[in-house]
């Protein structure tokens, strides 16, 4: 029913030469795939290039990030439009090192997801608590705003363009991965939280992906899970061999 989605985030690494070589093996080695949504986002400075490298296949291209104004006096910004017209699909926003070391807010978040979706691009919301809010229990608190405010006046018709990951802060970049179970437990409670925003219709037709320390060892018990539906993979998406191994998940 909801098609996988794999989306490799590159984060602050590669530069344009290094970019083209990793989606030029990229590209031939997945050229087959087609029941995975597969996505890669570079640094801004190689987006038109790589997007231009991969028109025609099957390996769509992301901003890691977005100003929520198309067009302005905001020094260093890059907004939807630009983002669109060099050739992204997607857009991430709300991830967690932006929330942590920027200080971006649930509100600032939700201006950027409302703006993404005026322009027609595909959102993937990142929500996930650190490893205090976890000890305190505030997990589900946690995530049931950052979910509820990030996705705020976003109409029902909207979501099709909407993807949420459940990124746990203390997973990412750490090497320590969610159990199958702990993330399963929190993917259904997004489910249903959209249950509660929107309705079982648009819940069971959203993708929630997951994302922490995500490799070729534990992608398949991961993707075992009824309520995950693809990942958000960051160092691992570095290596051509570990990403398309994840790409290639395996139902057990
Ligand atoms: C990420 O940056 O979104 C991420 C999940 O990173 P890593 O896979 O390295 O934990």
């Amino acid at each position: 029913m909801r098609k996988p989605l794999i989306a490799g985030n590159w984060k602050l690494n590669m530069t344009i030469a290094q970019s083209l070589e990793l989606v030029n093996t990229l590209k031939s080695q997945l050229s087959e795939i087609n029941n995975v949504d597969i996505v890669v986002a570079p640094v801004f400075t190689s987006l038109n290039c790589v997007a231009e490298f991969l028109k025609g296949s099957n390996i769509a291209v992301s901003a890691q990030n977005c100003y929520p104004e198309n067009k302005g006096a905001f020094t260093g910004e890059v907004s939807p439009d630009i983002i669109k017209d060099v050739g992204c699909r997607y857009s991430i926003v709300g991830h967690s090192e932006r929330r942590q070391l920027f200080r971006e807010s649930d509100i600032f978040i939700n201006k950027k997801v409302r703006s993404l979706l005026a322009k027609e691009l595909i959102t993937i919301l990142c929500v996930g608590e650190t490893l205090a809010e976890r000890e305190m229990n505030e997990m589900y608190n946690v995530i049931e705003r950052q979910v509820t405010f990030g996705l705020h006046g976003v109409s029902p018709s909207d979501m099709r363009n909407v993807v949420v990951a459940y990124e746990p802060v203390w997973a990412i970049g750490t090497g320590k991965t969610a159990s199958k179970k702990q993330a399963e437990e929190v993917h259904a409670f997004i489910r249903r939280t959209l249950t509660d925003k929107f309705n079982d219709e648009i819940a069971n037709e959203t993708r929630i992906i997951y994302g922490g320390s995500v490799k070729p060892d534990n992608i398949d018990e991961l993707m075992d899970q009824p309520n995950i539906d693809g990942t958000l993979v960051g160092g691992a998406s570095l290596n051509s061999a570990d990403f398309c191994r994840i790409v290639n998940f395996q139902r057990i």
